[in-house]
């Protein structure tokens, strides 16, 4: 076969190229905040952000990268990810996206379909899209349909400061930095008014509780911030699993309810959506099954007439990930971003967004590489 032919071919994905090295590489980096250690996730509360990637490299040396949820270096999921998930991957040929991201959910089944298994899967399908468009010469947008805008508005997810003197300066600052779009996970009245008066007439306000309250509280906060005029009221009742008391939430009409980031697949997206719970659907590519599960989930939503808008909460190669999903996607999400400052890059602040707005990346693939300083500087064993 000519050269020529042979790379039309391979770039195609039709040449098998086995996956010959898989692993995990968890870092750990410092940030600011500007305030109190937020949440625990678990663990011992710190200023520190996890991100959990793997790594996988075929046979021809193309690498992919993908991530895993994680909080609080999380060896015991880095472990997990080691032993029950990379060897199933190794030797598979990388250009085969569903069904290997088929055969890891169906063989591991019996270990979980929301949680840990599912975000070691997230990872491995994330990584499988980087190097198909890695060897398709194209960035992973242009795989996913092709970009609807170069240019993605950010949200500023504000961590939770539990006072009103602080939520309202960084607020402030947050929108002096050119943010548009604050949400707030405050979970008392007075914090979440004062934030709202800070924010101003420049930003819209959002507000996510993470899941504290059974229904009939989650009802008497909805009557409570009706007058706030938020833009979505998001995961007010515990467990994130109840979709039915989140539709009596909803169906007091007051906020437009987003839920969906503790959900394992397209499975619990039909769910909720049946059960009336959600406006707008927010899957983590991360944790809900990657690349290939948030597109079956957008195509869901917008069957329904459901806002999808993905979580993301990461700060890896999922955040790229979801960068080039958003921008797929004809409603153009807004990119959510954890609001606060690392010590260090992990792919040396070309992420990072100006006046709240980040560019996709252009070069193939996910188009950013994670700076291996950084990896070298602050990984976790
Ligand atoms: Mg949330």
């Amino acid at each position: 076969m000519k050269l020529a032919q042979t790379a039309k071919l391979d770039g195609a994905g039709l040449l098998p190229d086995p996956i010959v090295k898989a692993e995990t590489i968890l870092v750990s980096i410092p940030f600011e905040s500007g305030g109190v250690p937020p949440w625990s996730f678990g663990g011992r509360p710190r200023n520190a952000f996890d991100t959990l990637m793997v790594r996988l490299e075929t046979e021809s040396g193309v690498v992919g990268w993908g991530e895993a949820f994680s909080r609080n270096e999380d060896v015991a999921l880095k472990k997990l990810i080691d032993t029950r998930i990379l060897p199933l991957v190794l030797k598979r040929n990388a250009s085969e996206i569903a069904r290997i991201k088929f055969d890891l959910e169906f063989q591991l089944q019996n270990f979980g379909r929301v949680g840990s298994i599912m975000y070691g899967v997230s990872a491995v399908d994330t990584a499988l899209w980087d190097i198909a468009a890695k060897k398709a010469g194209m960035p992973l947008v242009n795989l996913l349909g092709g970009a609807f805008t170069g240019e993605l508005e950010v949200y500023a997810s504000l961590m939770r400061y539990g006072n009103c003197e602080d939520v309202a300066r960084i607020t402030k600052q947050a929108v002096d930095r050119g943010y548009r779009f604050i949400k707030l996970h405050e979970i008392t009245i007075p914090e979440i008014k004062a934030a709202v008066e800070a924010a101003g007439p420049d930003a819209r306000v959002m507000l996510d509780v993470n899941c504290p309250w059974s229904v009939a509280e989650a009802l008497r906060y909805d009557r409570e911030l009706e007058p706030l005029n938020l833009l979505w009221f998001e995961e007010p009742v515990w467990p994130p699993e109840n979709y039915i008391g989140l539709a009596q939430v909803r169906a007091t009409g007051r906020h437009r309810i987003a839920a969906g980031e503790n959900a394992g697949s397209l499975h619990d997206f039909f769910a909720m959506i049946e059960a009336g719970a959600i406006d707008i659907a927010q899957p983590d590519v991360a944790k809900t099954g990657g690349v290939t599960e948030l597109l079956k989930i957008a195509a869901l939503c917008e069957a329904h007439g459901i806002e999808f808008v993905p979580h993301c909460a990461l700060f890896g190669p999922g955040q790229i990930a979801t960068m080039h999903i958003n921008a797929a996607v004809r409603t153009t999400p807004i990119l959510e971003r954890l609001y606060c400052d690392f010590e260090a890059e992990l792919f040396g602040g070309l992420n990072l967004p100006v006046q709240g707005k980040v560019s996709v990346p252009t070069a193939p693939g996910l188009g950013l590489e994670p700076d291996l300083n950084v990896i070298r500087d602050y990984q976790v064993r």
